[in-house]
């Protein structure tokens, strides 16, 4: 008998998985990456999510993208938004889909999921639950060992695959009974807080949202959103400004053709800042005086370099500084 568990990157998956785990049933442990997730590598205590999956599991982690299908869920969700840009009730449904779709090719008879009952306000009510079970095609396939016993049995408890005394009826959202089943485990290493879905993100959201109204909503884009202060300088023109070092590496690693890279000299420490869209004069100008703005330099003017990529050679502009002030109905 064989289960995949959809793995969040989170501690609830892992418990659930564990729990069918210890009844004998070989889990599958499967993520699907959207282009959302922010993984940070030290939630893991230094290891990464295949690391962790596989020191608590035993199995390796597979990954499936659904990139591209996630997309079109933003622009018209069917069951809505979150309280930022989140649909999650859909995001199940696609997840939960594209799970089934995968049963026969890994040989499995069921799906488990990490979802308790009560912990999110959209997706994880009663109603919300059937409503995905059904919509994903998987009525009585889809068990969720942490909240079975809130919810009607399902056919592996029916069938006796799996023992429906041995699961869980957990609900809310405090983390205390996930705690201690993690001590109880001998599960370590998992993250503090659960999600690092962005688009629960107040701020992260914002931005998306100026991408979708300005139809300008691809993968790139949305990488580009994860990094650096955003400024809307016209209607398909944005500066994204480096706020560190790191940033500063990374726009000059994502600069492609087309794109336009501003630097002020190097006398004064300041940001990279990385153009995109549609530039002219004016916003050239606009653009070299906020890389100015976000240097060390307290007053005057600054020679600020930029460059058309992929155009090697730079062009020079002497910019003046403009208050942070008038720069903040510019800022996504
Ligand atoms: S929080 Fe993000 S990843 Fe999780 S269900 Fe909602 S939209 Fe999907």
């Amino acid at each position: 008998m064989k289960a995949i568990v959809l793995i969040s990157g989170g501690l609830d998956s892992i418990l659930a998985a564990k729990i069918i785990k210890n009844q004998g049933i070989k889990v599958i442990p499967l993520k699907f990456n959207i282009p959302f997730y922010q993984i940070n590598i030290d939630k893991y205590c230094g290891k990464n999510l295949f690391d962790f999956v596989k020191a608590n599991l035993g199995e390796e982690l597979k990954i499936a993208d659904i990139d591209k299908e996630f997309l079109g869920l933003l622009l018209e969700p069917r069951h809505g938004f979150g309280t930022h840009m989140n649909p999650c009730i859909d995001c199940k449904i696609l997840m939960f889909t594209k799970a089934k779709a995968l049963m026969p090719k890994l040989g499995a008879q069921f799906i488990v999921t990490g979802e308790v009952l009560g912990q999110r306000p959209m997706s994880q009510h009663k109603r919300a639950l059937c409503v995905i079970e059904e919509q994903s095609g998987l009525k009585g396939l889809l068990l969720r060992p942490l909240s079975a016993k809130n919810l009607n049995p399902t056919i592996p408890e029916n069938r006796g695959w799996v023992n429906r005394d041995n699961l869980l009826c957990i609900s809310g959202r405090s983390r205390r009974d996930q705690i201690k089943l993690a001590r109880d485990l001998s599960i370590s290493g998992y993250p503090n807080a659960s999600g690092g879905c962005l688009l629960t993100d107040r701020q992260f959201s914002l931005r998306l949202n100026d991408l979708i109204r300005h139809r300008e909503l691809n993968l790139r884009n949305i990488e580009l959103l994860k990094f650096g202060r955003h400024f809307r300088i016209g209607p398909q023109t944005k500066l994204i400004v480096g706020r560190n070092e790191k940033e500063n590496r990374y726009l000059e690693e994502k600069v492609k053709s087309g794109d336009l890279l501003f630097t002020p000299e190097e006398k004064v420490a300041g940001p990279t800042c990385l153009g995109v869209g549609v530039f002219d004069k004016e916003k050239i100008t606009l653009s070299s005086r906020i890389a100015c703005s976000y240097s060390d330099l307290c007053a005057g003017e600054l020679r600020v370099a930029y460059r058309i990529i992929p155009d090697r050679k730079n062009k020079y502009l002497n910019a003046s500084l403009v208050k942070k002030d008038s720069l903040a109905g510019l800022l996504v």
